[in-house]
């Protein structure tokens, strides 16, 4: 590369190097080399960014729920127009395979502008008529600025997820992806300028969270915070938002159970849980990692998930045919390894996968692990408590439902979960017990963007999607008139 690329801020409409003029080093997980860097803002820049957004705000909100609709309408298709070169740089930011990013990440990032464009066309509010002479009805103004903080693992697709209800709803937006993939974002803002979003209704600071997220956090103009990540950072920030009284929706980690009965289509349940173990290298927080198996189809499955494990391609993301792709840095490859030294030691047997693969030609040197299948773990154990976040599934046997259900929800977290059975009694018994925010039952991912997103105990505060998401992004009012 001759001229190394550099993302920067995008600040009232414009790009804007950071006020401190320092950057943090952007690598391709596929190769291992910085191939980037990026701006390393400091409260400053969060400063410029929340005026700049200030400005903003009267017009945007004041602007009608159909121009709004239609300018994100716009940046869907502008996204569209651009699509290769976002799947591209995705791609080569976060490691996963290009064909994923096609498949899943860009076309999400469409739909979820696509979606809110036309749910804030029917989004309503309450009349509640009292009496012949008294009317109370609510108004759901747009809170004004709201800080939108999200994770490396679907950059785009998660950064859009929040982006466009806020937008949508009126809220003018200072936006921080991870710094570790920050490309998308960088590049969307600036498509979102030339799509018609007026200057300062989408801010976008780099940074480290520290430095950056905390300062939005605590920033006076924000006026809710909405969050996706890990657990630790997530109490972190209630920390800092919580006692000034800031909105705050926490979408944050998952140890997800998959719970397979004895009556379940064997064959579709063995290739779903092989895409909801593996899927973007296991760094989905729906990725499911506890895999309960009843006794009496255990051993084939369990042969079957190992067979189909070790066939997958690890490779360079940018090959058609590559299955998996890279971890995302350096170190958190380090740290799946770390947890599957620990699962030996708390006892497990590695099946197949867990080591460290260096693909012929141009990736040598990249992050790739092979997918890992464990079993014989404690359940109590660390390795079947906490979130690894990486291509590792772990394999339980269990005899009666009340035992897999038990076990499924002995964990901190509670996010999504799997059923597979083909008795429509159970599922909806095991369905109603399990706790979770989300349970799939006899599929994974299938997705539908008006429903209920989040999580409970652990696994966060607050829902995203649909109306959930328009209500986050607005603050009811009631008015009471009485007629004289
Ligand atoms: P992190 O919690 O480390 O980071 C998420 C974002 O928060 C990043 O932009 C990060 O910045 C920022 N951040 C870090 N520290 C602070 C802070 N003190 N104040 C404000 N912002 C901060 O998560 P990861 O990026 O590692 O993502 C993986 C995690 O996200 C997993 O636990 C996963 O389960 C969870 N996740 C949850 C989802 C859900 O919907 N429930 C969906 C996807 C992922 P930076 O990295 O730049 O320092």
């Amino acid at each position: 590369m001759s001229e190394r690329e550099r993302f920067l801020n995008h600040i009232g409409g414009a790009f804007v190097a950071p006020a401190g003029g320092a950057y943090l080093p952007v690598y391709e997980p596929a190769t291992g080399a910085q191939y980037a860097e990026v701006a390393a803002s400091n409260k400053r820049d969060v400063e410029g960014a929340c005026q700049a957004a200030e400005r903003a705000s009267r017009g945007w909100r004041d602007a009608s729920t159909e121009k709004r609709g239609a300018i994100l309408d716009a940046i869907a298709n502008k996204l569209e127009a651009q699509f290769e070169q976002f799947a591209q740089a995705e791609s080569k930011d976060n490691g996963k395979p290009v064909s994923l990013a096609r498949a899943v990440d860009i076309p999400r990032a469409v739909s979820n502008f696509r979606f809110f464009a036309g749910a804030i066309q029917h989004f309503a509010s309450e009349c509640h008529p009292t009496s012949a002479d008294v009317l109370n009805y609510t108004l759901r103004a747009p809170l004004g600025v709201v800080g939108c903080i999200s994770p490396w693992n679907l950059p785009l697709y998660l950064f859009t997820w929040k982006i466009a209800p806020a937008l949508a709803a009126g809220n003018c937006v200072v936006a921080k992806p991870s710094e570790i993939t920050p490309a998308t974002a960088t590049m969307f803002a600036q498509l979102c300028t030339e799509a018609g979003l007026p200057p300062g209704v989408l801010n976008v600071v780099h940074g480290t969270g520290p430095d950056v997220g905390e300062a939005l956090c605590g920033h006076p103009s924000i006026k809710a915070v909405s969050f996706t990540g890990g657990t630790k950072t997530g109490a972190r920030i209630a920390s800092v938002a919580a006692p000034l009284f800031k909105k705050l929706s926490l979408e944050l980690g998952g140890k997800n159970p998959v719970l397979v009965f004895d009556d379940a289509d064997f064959d579709a349940a063995v290739a779903t849980t092989l895409r909801s173990s593996f899927s973007n290298q296991g760094e989905i927080c729906l990725c499911g990692s506890r895999v309960f198996v009843h006794d009496a189809i255990y051993d084939r499955f369990r042969d079957e998930l190992v067979k189909r494990a070790k066939a997958l391609r690890v490779g360079d993301p940018l090959e058609a045919t590559t299955e998996q792709g890279a971890l995302v840095s350096e170190q958190h490859h380090a740290r799946v390894r770390g947890y599957l030294a620990l699962a030996r030691e708390e006892g497990s047997t590695i099946l197949c996968g867990g080591e460290a693969v260096s693909p012929p030609g141009r990736c040598a040197n990249g992050w790739f692990l092979s997918p890992a299948v464990i079993e014989g773990l404690p359940h109590s154990c660390r390795t079947s408590q906490e979130e690894i976040f990486g291509p590792v599934a772990a394999l339980y046997r269990f005899k009666t439902e009340d035992e897999a259900v038990a076990l499924a929800n002995d964990t901190p977290y509670g996010l999504a979960s799997v059923v597979w059975t083909r008795s429509l009694d159970r599922a909806h018994r095991v369905a109603a017990n399990l706790h979770a925010g989300i349970t799939w039952v006899n599929c994974w991912m299938v997705r539908d963007l008006r429903t209920p997103f989040g999580g409970v105990k652990q696994s966060g505060v607050g829902r995203e999607g649909g109306w959930e998401a328009l209500r986050f992004f607005t603050e009811p009012k009631n008015v009471c008139l009485k007629l004289s």
